[in-house]
């Protein structure tokens, strides 16, 4: 689905998924299924499986019918890894199947469409599947490891690789520390021919062709990492085939969310099936918006006074159902989309509107208010503290409203009438 850019992806809301005063459950950060993360390593380049999608049974067949190879590698496509050891819902075991029989993939596809796949990286009722991937799967001589990724511990970006790549990964790591290498990069230099060779080396692919290919592969591994603002790419496992080919035969690639506005093709790409549905209703309108689990919902403006207002709900004794900074150039509509959401929220018994009018417009805010209760037929109780730019004009709009909005002069006493009116 294409998704509106989010515009204002400040650091401050960013840096407000993990701030631990608050429970919120979602992170934003882009991520994409394995077959997404082939497309792009492919045009980079890099060696991958030729593959086909299925996402329909009814299409299945007809699908199926145009792709033919020696041996097939069907895939449940999820956002997390482990799938290979994981099961379904239904009983299926593993989300990685190997067939020579064209015959066999459909049932296998059958199993895993429309099922949860539980792997140690889901939760754990797992994740639903609603794409399987069909490939041309390759003989393995040797699964290895590696990523590149941007790594705080080194102020930038860093290429770590295993000789022991494929399922078990984090047991190596645990286990056997001396089998994995950590090479910190230059930005500008990058992924060097020095660099690629010590590491194809280290990898065990010491004959020349294979090291001539590892050290093209790293090399594009590079070039797409730096193109697509990536924050990761993981190949795991990276494998030497019984042709002497060095493929890519899984992939995970994460986006740093701050370039969003440069790389809107790949966020579009954005598989919002999992997501928190307000969340993705609310990027549709360019609301920054989180998803909580509490019953007052927050309609505020500044990251800040988000921060703040949800903190104050929580000394009052309530919780935030929401964070919800609409920005400083918020329009009425998106005000009235802001009240939608909240009200369609079924968890939500009380909202409380905090704007300090700065850039904002009190009175487009009461307009906006008006408007979507109006509309809405908004039937729990509203408590609104405007403050600022027009903010005579904004009270008079709510006043003349016949609304039974209760208004609040500072953000404590919103706070607190909030809390008591869920109470009534
Ligand atoms: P993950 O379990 O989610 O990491 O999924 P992977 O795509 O990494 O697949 C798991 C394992 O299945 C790999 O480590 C390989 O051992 C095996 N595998 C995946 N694709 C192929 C293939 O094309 N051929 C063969 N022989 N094995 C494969
Ligand atoms: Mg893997």
């Amino acid at each position: 689905m294409s998704r509106i850019l989010v515009q204002k992806a400040s650091a401050l809301f960013n840096g407000l998924k993990n701030a631990s005063r608050v429970s919120v459950v979602q992170a934003r950060n882009l991520n994409l299924l394995e077959y997404q993360s082939k497309l792009l390593l492919r045009d980079s380049g890099v060696s991958v499986q030729n593959f086909t999608i299925i996402d329909d049974l009814s299409h299945a067949k007809e699908t199926l019918a145009k792709f033919s190879a020696a041996e097939y590698v069907v895939k449940a496509q999820i956002l997390a890894g482990g799938r290979g050891k994981g099961h379904f819902d239904n009983g299926f075991k593993g989300g990685v199947h190997l067939t020579k029989e064209h015959g066999e993939i459909a049932g296998m596809v059958k199993n895993m469409l429309g099922h949860r796949l539980i792997t140690k990286q889901t939760p754990k009722d797992g994740i639903m599947v609603n794409k399987v991937m069909v490939a041309e799967s390759v003989n393995i001589v040797k699964e290895t490891y590696v990523c590149i990724l941007m790594d705080r511990q080194y102020n930038g970006p860093v290429l770590i690789a295993s000789p022991a790549g494929g399922m078990d990964i984090e047991d190596v790591a645990k286990n056997t520390p001396d089998l994995i290498k950590t090479v910190a990069l230059d930005i500008y230099e990058g992924v060097t021919d020095k660099v690629a060779k010590e590491v194809a080396n280290f990898l065990g692919f010491k004959d020349k062709v294979l090291e001539e290919k590892t050290v093209a592969e790293l090399k594009n591994l590079w070039k797409l990492f730096v193109n697509i603002d990536a924050l990761q790419i993981e190949i795991n496992p990276l494998v030497q085939t019984d042709k002497q080919q060095i493929i890519a035969v899984d992939a995970k690639i994460s986006f740093d969310d701050n370039a969003q506005f440069r790389q809107q093709d790949i966020f579009a790409l954005d598989d919002a099936g999992e997501s928190d549905p307000r969340e993705v209703e609310a990027s549709k309108f360019s609301l920054n918006y989180i998803g909580m689990d509490g019953n007052i919902g927050c309609l505020v403006n500044g990251a800040g006074l988000a921060m703040a207002t949800m903190d104050i709900i929580k000394l009052n004794g309530g919780t935030p159902a929401n964070f919800l900074d609409v920005g400083g150039s918020v329009k009425e509509d998106q005000v009235y989309q802001a009240f939608r959401i909240l009200t369609e929220d079924s968890k939500v018994r009380a909202i409380l509107v905090n704007v300090f009018g700065g850039i904002v417009n009190c009175a487009t805010i009461a307009n906006g208010i008006v408007a979507a209760s109006r509309n809405l037929g908004l039937r729990i109780p509203l408590v609104v503290r405007l403050e600022g730019t027009n903010v005579e004009e904004a009270k008079k709009i709510l006043a003349e409203s016949g609304l039974p909005i209760l208004s609040a002069g500072d953000l404590d006493e919103a706070a607190r009438k909030a809390v008591t009116a869920i109470k009534q």
